[in-house]
């Protein structure tokens, strides 16, 4: 191959569980510096691509490629250890700790191996501890957090949650950033804001996104070049504006 090899590839991706093939023959790629968008309807196995990509269900055909390397079927540490991070449809923060501590926990792939490393963080040296600190207030910085920074997460709205994710995802570093529905549940407002820290996190720190989104609007908002599944098969891919327009992709949102 000439060039640089693209963040992410994906060969001949399937995954079935027992009978069903929930996901078979996705090819795809996403290039440094995309924002990437993967739609579909329910059940169409954009969540088991994703699984399949972070090591949570492995394909039991295909390659997954990360930067060139292949990490097929390594666990999902290890793969967030080399530079992916993932957030949830379903929020994964902590309730009863603070904002800050959330995004703290971010941090815990860069900690040093231990057997408490990701529970026990504050048991870390002291230079450890201030550099970890130092990103998460960058961070929190940059996604305009600083008001609820130390706000136990259970009580602030749905929309400040979801950014709350978007920071401890931020804050790993990571390489490729999977965004799995960020703006589910937001108002209109909300969206336009996370579209725009999407949009910063790609422009000013040069993070590769792959955005799981349900929203057609939000996706040609904000993405170079998207996947559309449709029972785990590719049913279009391309820039936005023509995915959208195709005929099969019309298809199966009107009938999904
Ligand atoms: P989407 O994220 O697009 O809603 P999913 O990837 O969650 O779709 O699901 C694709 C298909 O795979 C669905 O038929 C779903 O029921 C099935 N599926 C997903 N995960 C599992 C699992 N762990 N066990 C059995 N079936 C699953």
């Amino acid at each position: 191959m000439t060039g640089r090899s693209p963040i992410l590839a994906c060969e001949g991706i399937e995954r079935r569980f027992g009978g069903l093939v929930a996901v078979t023959g996705v090819d795809m790629h996403i290039s440094h510096g995309e924002i990437f968008g993967l739609v579909g309807p329910n059940g169409s196995g954009k969540t088991t691509l994703t699984n399949a990509i972070t090591g949570f269900y492995p394909p039991n055909k295909g390659r997954v490629l990360l930067d060139g390397t292949d990490i097929t079927g390594m666990p999902p540490h290890r793969i967030a250890a080399q530079g992916v991070a993932r957030t949830f449809q379903n929020l994964a923060l902590f309730n009863g700790l603070t904002v800050l501590d959330n995004i703290l926990l971010g941090r815990h792939v860069h900690m040093r191996p231990s057997v408490f490393r990701t529970a026990l963080y504050w048991w870390l040296s002291k230079p450890e501890e201030i550099a970890h600190r130092e990103a998460a207030e960058e961070i929190i910085e940059f996604l305009q957090l600083q008001g609820i920074r130390n706000e136990l997460v259970d009580g602030i709205p749905m929309g400040l949650k979801k950014r709350v994710e978007l920071a401890r995802a931020l804050v790993s570093e990571p390489r490729l950033l999977i965004l799995d529905e960020p703006m589910a549940g937001m108002n209109q407002e909300e969206k336009e804001y996370m579209a725009r820290f999407i949009l910063d996190a790609r422009d000013e720190r040069g993070v590769s996104v792959l955005l799981i989104e349900h929203h057609m609007d939000v996706i040609v908002g904000v993405c170079d070049r998207m996947l559309a599944l449709n029972y785990g098969e590719m049913i279009g891919m391309g820039v936005p504006k023509d995915v959208v327009a195709d005929p099969r992709v019309v298809e199966a949102y009107i009938g999904g």
